[in-house]
């Protein structure tokens, strides 16, 4: 195995790590209902997402919108889910 294809090999696995943790961010707000602190992954990177989850502490439906550009957070929204 000669030297080029082994720095090529670290390099590919480094690439993807950073992948791997792009696909995780994990972001913390607090519920609107029970003002505890949660934690959730981001699962897309770019555009605007909006989604209900409910809350892990209380389990009342939460809406979660959120937009990301190029790797960053722009806005996230965190509220009550309407009926
Ligand atoms: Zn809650």
């Amino acid at each position: 195995m000669s030297q080029g294809f082994f720095y090529n090999l670290l390099s590919l696995i480094f690439v993807l790590r950073v992948l791997i943790m792009y696909n995780e961010h994990e972001t913390f707000f607090s519920c609107p209902y029970c003002f505890e602190r949660i934690s959730f992954l981001l699962e897309e990177l770019y555009g605007a997402q909006k989604y209900i989850e409910d809350c892990e502490v209380c389990c009342q439906p939460i809406e979660i919108d959120y937009k990301i550009t190029d790797g960053q957070m722009q806005w996230l929204r965190v509220e009550r889910a309407q009926d």
